[in-house]
């Protein structure tokens, strides 16, 4: 089975996301990038596939600036076989993304596409879904458990208070939830290995996408900074805060 992967580079999870001067965007110049967590644990889940013999092919696809082929490179690491790279200097929007995932989805004949839920960045959580959609496949969004058999995914999904188990018939859209797995470190061994390994450079016109945003962002602003907390002397003086000032109790 031919699976597909799609990874996005984003600001560092570890990094505190700093707003542009002029409020137009987050700053990402300067700034340690590194693949969206979410995407490592789909890459993961992918290669854990291939491990049991299921997936035959893990194709790692990332759009975005030249730069994307880092984490390309770190999705072949983690055991990813090849690369693609949608190269663009647009600001790329969920709608466009899989739009373009769509046209890899049918040149490629993949079967199994496995993306993150949503990217840390902009947290859109829009990307899996609307390429379901745009092929008409079922979807496992939020996945936390995945098992494939008899051209089926059975999907345990994490929803607002419990699980969800869906069965979806193959080929399908999984999106990939925190607690699915727990994502390897790339081994020496493997990043040298991975130098090796193929990424082909396409553009959104190879695709037959048109990338242009057709959101406009308005305005970025960071959240309000929060008070600073304070320490109370024992459990009366807590409670009497927690009545008295932020009567929650
Ligand atoms: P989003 O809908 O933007 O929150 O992103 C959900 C998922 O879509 C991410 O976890 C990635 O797997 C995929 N994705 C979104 N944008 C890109 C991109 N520029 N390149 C590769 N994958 C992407």
């Amino acid at each position: 089975m031919k699976l597909l992967v799609a990874v996005k580079r984003v600001v560092d999870y570890n990094v505190k996301v700093r707003v542009k001067s002029d409020g137009s965007a987050v700053e990402t110049s300067g700034v340690k990038m590194s693949m969206n967590p979410f995407d490592e644990i789909a890459i993961e889940e992918a290669v854990r596939l291939k491990e049991k013999g299921i997936a035959t092919d893990i194709l790692a696809v990332s759009m975005g600036v030249t730069q994307c082929q880092e984490t390309i490179r770190t999705a072949l690491a983690m055991g990813a076989d090849r690369g693609i790279l949608v190269e663009t200097d647009a600001a790329l929007e969920p709608l466009a993304v899989a739009k373009m995932l769509k046209a890899l989805v049918v040149r490629e004949g993949i079967e199994l596409v496995i993306m993150g839920k949503q990217a840390i960045d902009d947290d859109m959580n829009a990307t899996g879904q609307m390429l379901a959609a745009l092929l008409g496949w079922p979807q496992g969004t939020f996945a936390s458990k995945v098992e494939i058999a008899d051209g089926a995914a059975m999907v345990t999904r994490e929803v607002d208070g419990g699980l969800e188990t869906v069965s979806l018939k193959l080929p399908a859209v999984i999106t990939a939830d925190l607690r699915l797995n727990e994502p390897r470190y790339a081994s020496l061994p493997n990043i040298m290995k991975a130098r090796k390994k193929t990424i082909d450079t396409v553009t959104p016109a190879d695709l037959g996408v048109d990338p242009a945003p057709r959101l406009t962002t308005l305005k970025v602003s960071e959240p309000p900074v929060r008070k600073a907390g304070i320490k109370v002397g024992d459990v009366a003086a807590l409670v009497d805060k927690l009545r008295n000032e932020a009567k929650v109790i």
